[in-house]
């Protein structure tokens, strides 16, 4: 390789995820639904390997943090509680010449983003939960809303995990899972969705040790980030003015990436203080509603800790790492996406994924499609290797090895294993190991496969 590399485009991005079944656009049969999207072969295996390795290091290996996976469907009076109600809006204006609909927070210099007019409406804010039906009945009493955020549901099952686990401050509950925003302008393909996945966790703890428990959890996500592949030059800090902080946030700093489109927000990290917990057991008429929906009734749903010092009650501070998983996906494929001038000019496409995050673990290849011997001790290390649990293990018989060895670099595959003559040369059988960055290929004894690539998968949470 001469070393000239270039990045892919958003759009070379955005094609590539189509053709190669990472990404496609949802209901695009008929039209497409705008900021829906929906994970393909490859991509449903890149996400799930993203969300494994954030559990792991957020859950399996930790001792103080515990998973739930609430519901979706989330009670109105949570969301009202919570503040969502009233205040989880945008401020949306209209173009009166051409009709576009933008927010207002991101105009340039008050123009309209498609047609440059000034005819703009006034700017009035739009409430972005989506609410749905629930039951028979169809009125206002009935209505329920699609989570806005997965932190709803950890708050309201604080007492359920507090009581089965015991547990005591600090401790964390996490949960991933589908949100719901009813964005005024989704855009840049996966990076602004209506649904889309969040990893959330919300760590409880003393008030007071809140502050030194946000900057821990800063610098761990970061480090997180970075071993799943991206570059530390391309992650950035940004520490939100307080006049743009969130209703429940005392202090929020966001880890930016450098998408394609410039500097945006990949996770942020909140000190929610004890606003949620707070305000979904505050007042004894509130509570008596809420406790409808809690098992223990009223002054025992009050969501807080016992001060066994004092004996007393407080109510815990929370550090909140909310992670996009869609973002995290898009920042991945921008990171790894690039275009590759070889030594003998040709070009090629590698998406060069951390071998923990890749689809593919392996692919296996015959060099001789026509060659039973060679097919049948292809298909064996195949099957062999699937029953090891790293992931999927592609048997590859499709077109030539130079053209399994380019679409295996281009969705990621971190190597290539070809059976061919030289295997039953030896009395010890071998195989042809070629390996995606460097394009180097390595002979290595088919009984030591299973241990090169356990080392080589070793999980990178
Ligand atoms: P933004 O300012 O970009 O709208 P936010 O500050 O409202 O994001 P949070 O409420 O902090 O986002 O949500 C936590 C994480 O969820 C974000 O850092 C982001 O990665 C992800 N996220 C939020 N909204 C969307 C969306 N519409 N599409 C995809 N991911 C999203």
């Amino acid at each position: 390789m001469s070393g000239d590399v270039c990045k892919l485009s958003m759009g070379d991005i955005v094609s590539l995820c189509k053709r190669r079944g990472f990404i496609f656009q949802s209901a695009d049969v008929y039209g497409g639904l705008q900021g829906i999207y929906d994970y393909g072969p490859l991509g449903v295996e890149l996400k799930n390997n993203l969300k494994a390795a954030w559990w792991r290091s957020i859950v399996h290996e930790r001792d103080d943090v515990e998973g739930i996976d609430s519901s979706l469907i989330t009670h109105r009076l949570v969301l009202q509680h919570s503040g969502h109600e009233d205040t989880f809006s945008d401020p949306m204006v209209d173009c009166r010449d051409c009709q576009c609909r933008m927010r207002a927070d991101q105009l340039m210099d008050g123009k309209c983003e498609s047609c440059g007019s000034k005819n703009l409406t006034e700017p009035r804010q739009f409430n972005l939960m989506f609410r749905a039906n629930f039951g028979a009945l169809q009125d206002e009493s009935s209505f329920v809303y699609l989570r806005p955020e997965t932190a709803q549901g950890i708050f309201t099952n604080f007492k359920n995990v507090v009581d089965s686990t015991s547990r005591k401050l600090p401790f964390g509950i996490a949960q991933m899972g589908k949100s719901f925003r009813n964005e005024v302008t989704p855009r840049n393909f996966i990076f602004r969705m209506r649904e889309f996945e969040q990893m959330e966790l919300e760590f409880f703890v003393e008030p007071g040790s809140d502050e030194k428990w946000h900057g821990k959890w800063v610098e761990e996500r970061v480090n997180w980030w970075k071993k799943q592949g991206l570059d530390s030059d391309k992650l950035k800090l940004f520490h939100q003015p307080k006049e743009d902080l969130a209703h429940y946030a005392k202090a929020t700093v966001d880890i930016l990436y450098e998408f394609p489109h410039g500097f945006e927000e990949l996770e942020g990290i909140a000190n929610r203080t004890d606003f949620d917990l707070g305000s979904h057991s505050k007042n004894q008429e509130e509570l008596n509603l809420f406790a409808k929906v809690l098992p223990n009734g009223d002054s025992n749903s009050k969501l807080v800790m016992q001060d066994l010092e004092n004996n007393s009650q407080f109510v815990p501070y929370v550090i909140e790492p909310s992670a996009g998983l869609d973002r995290g996906i898009l920042a991945i494929l921008t990171e790894g996406f690039r275009r590759e001038i070889l030594e003998n000019g040709s070009e090629r496409v590698v998406l060069r994924l951390k071998p923990h995050l890749t689809p593919f673990k392996a692919a296996v290849v015959p060099l001789a499609k026509n060659n039973p011997r060679i097919v049948e001790k292809a298909r064996e290390i195949a099957n062999h290797l699937k029953m090891l649990g790293l992931g999927r293990i592609k048997y590859e018989d499709v077109g030539n090895i130079g053209k399994a060895y380019r679409r295996h670099d281009e969705i990621g595959t971190p190597c290539c294993i070809t059976v061919d003559f030289d295997t039953f040369e030896a009395v010890e059988e071998s195989v042809t190991v070629r390996d995606r960055d460097s394009m180097r290929q390595r002979r290595i004894p088919i009984k030591e496969l299973e241990f090169f690539l356990k080392e080589f998968y070793n999980p990178g949470s």
